[in-house]
C-alpha cells in the first residue's frame, strides 16, 4: 500500500488555499446557501483555466496528468473551503468521464471541449419519480422516428438541469426486453422544445429539478454509446468515477474537516459564562470521535483510489468508502450540533448562529448525502453481497 503524497503534493495544497482566498469569497459561499445552486460560473471557469475540472486527464486532454493521491488533496482543500463545487463539478465531471470513454468522435469535440474549457455544464437525467436505487426500471420512453428520437417521459432529482447546456438521459428504447437490456442513453440539448424544469429544494437546502420531456426531438446521433447498451454506458461511468479522486466520498471529507476545524476553534473559545467548551469532557470526547471518524474517511477512500489507480475492481471499496463518509458526516454534526446547545439549531442567515450556521447546515446536508450516488441501504446491499458473499436479502 503506498499513499504517499508526492513530492509537490504540499505545493499543491499552498496553490488550491491561494486560489481560495481570492475566488471561493463570502459572497460566493453565500449565494449558493441562498439560491441552494451548487455552482458558481465565476469560479467554475477559474478552476477550469487553472486545468483542474480534470487534473488527472491527460495534459493534451485539458489535464494535468496529476495522480488520484494528488488530485485528492486538491479536492479535499476546495471541498473544505465550502465551495459550491457538488452541482457544477462533480455531477458534470461524471458524465465527462462517460463521454471522455464512449463518446464520439464528434460528441467529444462539441461537448467535451466545452465542458473541460469550463463553458458548459451536463446534468444527469437518470431517476425518475418511481425509480431513483432501481434506476434500470426507468420509464421515460424514446421512439425512433426517422432520422430521430423522439422523448417523453419525466425525471426527478435533475440537479442542475436549470444551468446545464444538456442532459444525459437515461430512456428506455426497448419496453419488450428484460429492464437492462432495454435501455439507451442520450445526450439532449436543455434548450430543446418540450423540456420543462421545476424547482425542487432538498431538506439540505439543495436545489435540484424535475424535469419533463414531451415530444422532444434529438437527432440520431445524440445516443451515448450503442442503442439499448444505457445500462453498460452508465455502470461504466459510475464505475469510472467511483474510482477516482472524484468519488463520492471524496467529495465529503473536506465537509468533515471543515465542520471539525470549526468546532475545535469553538470548544477552546471562552463562553460569556467564563468557561470553555473544551474543558468538559463529553465535548472533548465528541470531538475525538470526529477526528477518528475523519481519519478512518480519508484511509478508506484513499485506499479506494490506490486500489483504482491499479485497474482493480473497486465497486465494493468505493462503496464501502462512501457508506462510511456520508454516515460518518451525519454522525459527527448531530453530536457537534448538541454541544452547542439551542444556538445550534439557528441557520447561517441568523446573525448568532454558531459558525455562521455551518454545522446546522452540514446536519441538514448530511442527510443527504446517504440518498444520492446510492443509498446506504443499497450500498450495505452490495457490500454484503459482493463484498462478503451473502445471499440477496
Ligand atoms: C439532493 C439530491 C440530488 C440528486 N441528484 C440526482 C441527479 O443529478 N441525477 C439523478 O439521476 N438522480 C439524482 N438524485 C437521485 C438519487 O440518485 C436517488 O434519490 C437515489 O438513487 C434513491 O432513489 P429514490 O429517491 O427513488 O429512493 P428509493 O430508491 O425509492 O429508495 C427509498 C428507500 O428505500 C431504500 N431501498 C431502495 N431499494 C432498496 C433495496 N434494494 N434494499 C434495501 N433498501 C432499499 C433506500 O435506501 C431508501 O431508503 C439526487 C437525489 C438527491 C436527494
Amino acid at each position: 500500500v503506498d499513499f504517499s503524497p508526492s513530492e509537490g503534493s504540499a505545493a499543491i495544497a499552498a496553490e488550491v488555499r491561494e486560489f481560495i482566498a481570492e475566488h471561493v469569497t463570502p459572497e460566493v459561499i453565500r449565494q449558493s446557501l441562498d439560491t441552494g445552486t451548487m455552482h458558481n460560473w465565476a469560479l467554475h471557469r477559474a478552476l477550469a483555466a487553472k486545468r483542474w475540472l480534470a487534473p488527472t486527464w491527460p495534459t493534451a486532454e485539458g489535464g494535468l496528468d496529476m495522480s488520484e493521491v494528488d488530485a485528492m488533496t486538491l479536492m479535499n482543500e476546495l471541498t473544505a473551503s465550502g465551495a459550491p463545487l457538488d452541482g457544477g463539478w462533480i455531477i458534470t465531471m461524471c458524465a465527462a468521464s462517460g463521454l471522455r470513454a464512449m463518446g464520439t468522435e464528434q460528441q467529444k469535440a462539441e461537448v467535451l471541449s466545452k465542458i473541460i474549457a469550463g463553458e458548459a455544464l451536463v446534468a444527469l437525467g437518470f431517476s425518475e419519480p418511481d425509480c431513483g436505487s432501481d434506476v434500470a426500471a426507468v420509464r421515460t420512453r424514446a421512439v425512433r422516428d426517422g432520422d430521430e428520437w423522439v422523448i417523453n417521459g419525466q425525471k426527478m432529482f435533475t440537479t442542475m438541469a436549470h444551468e446545464a447546456t444538456w442532459v444525459m438521459l437515461l430512456t428506455r428504447t426497448d419496453p419488450e426486453v428484460p429492464k437492462h437490456r432495454g435501455l439507451t442513453m442520450l445526450l439532449v440539448p436543455m434548450d430543446c422544445p418540450g423540456i420543462v424544469v421545476d424547482p425542487v429544494r432538498t431538506l439540505g437546502g439543495e436545489r435540484t429539478n424535475v424535469t419533463f420531456y414531451t415530444d422532444v426531438r434529438v437527432p440520431a446521433h445524440a445516443v451515448l454509446g450503442e442503442v439499448n447498451k444505457g445500462w453498460e454506458f452508465l455502470t461504466y461511468m459510475l464505475t469510472e468515477e467511483r474510482g477516482s479522486a472524484f468519488g463520492a466520498g471524496i467529495s465529503f471529507m473536506g465537509t468533515i474537516r471543515r465542520v471539525l476545524a470549526n468546532s475545535l476553534a469553538w470548544a477552546r473559545q471562552t463562553t460569556s459564562e467564563g468557561r470553555r467548551p473544551i474543558d468538559q469532557s463529553a465535548t472533548r470526547r465528541r470531538l475525538a470521535l470526529a477526528a477518528i471518524d475523519l481519519e478512518v474517511s480519508e484511509l478508506l477512500n484513499l485506499r479506494s483510489i490506490w486500489l483504482g489507480s491499479r485497474g482493480e475492481d473497486i465497486s465494493v471499496d468505493a462503496s464501502v468508502a462512501k457508506l462510511f463518509c456520508t454516515e460518518a458526516l451525519q454522525r459527527i454534526t448531530s453530536d457537534l450540533l448538541e454541544s452547542l446547545g439551542p444556538a445550534g439549531l439557528l441557520d447561517y442567515r441568523s446573525p448568532d448562529a454558531p459558525h455562521a450556521g455551518e454545522i446546522e447546515h452540514a446536519f441538514r446536508h448530511g442527510a443527504v448525502t446517504t440518498i444520492y450516488g446510492g443509498s446506504s441501504e443499497v450500498l450495505r446491499s452490495l457490500i454484503g453481497q459482493r463484498g462478503l458473499g451473502l445471499p440477496r436479502g
